[in-house]
């Protein structure tokens, strides 16, 4: 058990001249409050408020902390009311035990509601005096420190929590030493065998690891010594479990390629020494490109500052150095603990000269709203995490985004099916678009579907890596999946047209013997560059054409349009349109070709298809490549859900009122959705009507077209292409 008077020494050290008066009534105090509890390891009550005071001392906290870390729990666990402890020990710390017991003071029955209100009386609490915060971390510490002798249920519960509410705290208050050890706490009790298993890992390798950090740190003196360079100490030391851990799942690599699995760290007199010292170590071993990061420069948004780089050592043991300075060294490790302890006697709302807690500035600004937590649920906007969002799945587990994040990053978060499969989203019970911009608090659900897939679209809004990578190798994959079929098409239908097998061709190696080239390893990756239109098919056919018939590959005539065209349509085995635009295949903007219109397709370079009514003015012009018109034909559409594409209808009208609703009118009455109307008055005086309407083929655009005819007054009628909508 912790002794009092180590703590009262600690005390002294650091705030020479304090009031330990006030630090001995408060022991004896609880003391006497807490006589016969016990906890569950058996050990008498008092231990708990000691060590939570001791964890405060360590922090080098002021002696008024130390005393409400010794008080917190007493009007929470015993019969003293708040108005005794102001009376025996004054309104700042009396203030102070009422946050805390507010704090603990959790009676809603479900885990999410839980969290958000932890959340937000923690948030509150640091608004209101960060002291209080500091003494729930240093009791919560000590409480994962003795995790162990609580029923396992309650473990769980209070390791999630620790891992969801309070790591994240301490992280965003600055001080990395308290979130690593509940993280590592945590870690041990929830996943007992993934924490097992690394730390064998990492035990099997510490005495070789040690050595080297040893030979490291003095080699690293001698050459800073030699440049003359101020150090006040070179530490090293092995990355945390919880850390390398996540390391691992993310990047998926062995703990042997993780870069910074061993780190030193070079303590400087100066910011200039700093970066000195950076430079002995580029010239010593070999830095890794993108593992340098100036954090002195730019400071990250918890104060954090450092140099980091990694190099790779002697025998290609890789290791992270930082660099920085004494006081940066003190707020890496404690954060605004750190900055808190030369705040000493002072009241804890926070002034001006907390300049540089920008953030908890904003934060004490935005407080006056704060007065209804149904609101605060609704929108988190306190700048607590200025680049990530918190929101839960429907279960109440917390999720971190970064800011800006959509439904669709959520998904693949909870996992890569999910992301693969995600087709709507509901952000609180309603449906939102996928390019929704998650806030915090949200309840975010995923609709999934068996049929769904990524869309090239999600890449314009998505924000995690995840997310992009998982997309973007879906969509490559898939897009050469689409070109081998259309390579293969385009080159058996120029096969046909020499009386050349193009099956023999392809089973019996030539065309892998050819593919080389084209710069290409196999006749797969060969037809893929056909149908990405980069290698033309009729080229390939003149090198597998036997010589003495070489020449009628220059011989062959370009087709006219109107060949290509009736080929086309007499053409059996055909690309298949969807409709919608697909990966590959989409409808081009010039002619906007609908369901039941004659098409044909125009492999561009890398875009995919392009498909165009037969008798598009475009379509001339693209009868210079005549060798990328390639046959198309429309999906049959399942009659449930046809596609619907938007079109273009522009309306001269006589002038008469009433015009706009009989035009909307006839567009009903035959069931189509409206899309958009605009009407002016032309030079002569006529109605101009321009509506955009869902048509989902031609016939049903006869039938529109038919319905606006028949309305009184309209005098001429024009579907419209992107161009003419435009100009
Ligand atoms: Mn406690």
């Amino acid at each position: 058990m912790i002794r009092f008077e180590t703590i009262v020494e600690k005390v002294n050290r650091n705030h020479p001249g304090a009031d330990v008066e006030l630090l001995r009534r408060a022991y004896l105090f609880s003391a006497r409050e807490h006589r016969g509890q016990i906890r569950k390891s058996g050990e008498p009550y008092l231990v708990h408020p000691l060590e939570v005071a001791n964890i405060l001392a360590e922090l080098k906290l002021d002696p008024v902390c130390i005393a409400t870390g010794l008080l917190h729990d007493i009007v929470e666990d015993t019969d003293t009311p708040l108005s005794t402890i102001e009376d025996y020990f004054g309104e700042e710390v009396a203030h102070l035990v009422d946050g805390l017991t507010k704090i603990s003071k959790l009676d809603h029955a479900s885990y999410e509601e839980r969290q958000a209100l932890n959340m937000r009386k923690m948030l509150l609490a640091i608004v209101d005096d960060v002291r209080v915060v500091l003494v729930k971390l240093a009791d919560r510490l000590h409480n994962m420190r003795t995790l162990q002798y609580l029923p396992g249920e309650k473990r769980q519960r209070i390791a999630q929590e620790t891992l969801d509410v309070y790591a994240p705290i301490a992280h965003r208050l600055g001080m990395s030493r308290v979130r690593g050890e509940l993280e590592d706490l945590a870690f041990k009790y929830l996943e007992p065998q993934e924490y097992a298993k690394l730390k064998e890992l990492v035990e099997s390798r510490r005495a070789r690891l040690e050595g080297f950090l040893e030979e490291i740190k003095q080699r690293i003196s001698r050459m800073l010594a030699e440049s003359d360079i101020k150090v006040e100490h070179i530490e090293g030391r092995i990355k945390r479990l919880y850390s390398i851990y996540n390391k691992l799942k993310r990047q998926r690599i062995t703990i042997d390629q993780v870069y910074d699995l061993v780190a030193i760290r070079i303590i400087t007199e100066s910011v200039k020494d700093c970066y000195a010292a950076l430079g002995v170590i580029h010239a010593e071993w070999k830095p890794i490109p993108t593992r340098f990061k100036d954090w002195i420069a730019i400071p990250r948004e918890n104060l954090y500052q450092s140099l980091h780089t990694s190099v790779v050592g002697d025998g290609g043991q890789p290791f992270e150095v930082q660099i920085r300075t004494e006081d940066m060294h003190a707020m890496a490790e404690e954060g605004i603990a750190a900055h808190w302890k030369y705040k000493e006697g002072r009241r804890g709302s926070h002034t001006d000269e907390d300049e540089a807690f920008v953030w908890l500035k904003r934060l004490v600004e935005g407080q006056q709203e704060l007065k209804d937590s149904r609101e605060f649920l609704d929108s988190l906007k306190l700048d607590l995490y200025p680049k990530e969002v918190y929101c839960f799945t429907p279960k109440g587990k917390v999720m971190e985004l970064p800011r800006g994040a959509t439904p669709v990053d959520f998904a693949f978060i909870v996992h890569t099916e999910v992301g693969m499969k995600c087709a709507g989203a509901k952000a609180n019970g309603r449906i939102v678009p996928l390019r929704y911009q998650v806030r915090n608090g949200d309840v975010i659900e995923i609709i999934t579907s068996p049929n769904a897939r990524p869309s090239r679209d999600w890449m314009n809004f998505v924000k995690t890596a995840k997310a992009r990578s998982k997309i973007r190798h879906f969509l490559s994959e898939s897009e050469r999946t689409t070109a081998i079929e259309i390579g293969r098409k385009l080159f058996e239908k120029e096969a046909e047209r020499f009386r050349l097998s193009a099956r023999k061709i392809l089973s019996n190696g030539e065309l892998d013997q050819i593919a080389p080239d084209y710069g290409c390893a196999r006749a797969e990756d060969l037809l893929a560059a056909i149908g990405y239109g980069k290698v033309i098919a009729r080229s390939v056919i003149g090198k597998l054409l036997p010589p003495e018939r070489a020449g009628e590959v220059e011989l062959e005539k370009k087709p006219t349009l109107k060949q290509v065209v009736k080929r086309a349509l007499g053409f059996q085995d055909r690309i298949r349109v969807k409709g919608i635009d697909d990966l590959m295949v989409y409808r081009a903007r010039c002619c906007n070709p609908i369901r039941g219109e004659a098409i044909i397709g125009y492999i561009t370079r890398g875009k995919g298809v392009a498909v165009h009514t037969a008798n598009c003015p475009n379509a001339s012009s693209l009868m210079v490549n005549p060798e990328r018109i390639i046959e198309v034909e429309w999906m049959k559409s399942d009659s449930k859900d046809p596609a619907a594409f938007p079109i273009t209808i522009k309306l001269v009208t006589e002038d008469r009122p009433g015009m706009v609703a009989d035009v909307t009118q006839a567009i009903a009455s035959v069931g189509t959705n409206m899309r958009d109307i605009s009407a002016t008055i032309d030079d002569e005086g006529h109605g101009l009507l321009i509506l955009t309407a869902e048509i989902f083929d031609l016939k049903h655009l006869e039938k529109i077209t038919g319905a606006l005819k028949s309305v009184k007054g309209v005098i001429e009628l024009e579907r419209m292409s992107e161009q003419t909508v435009k100009s």
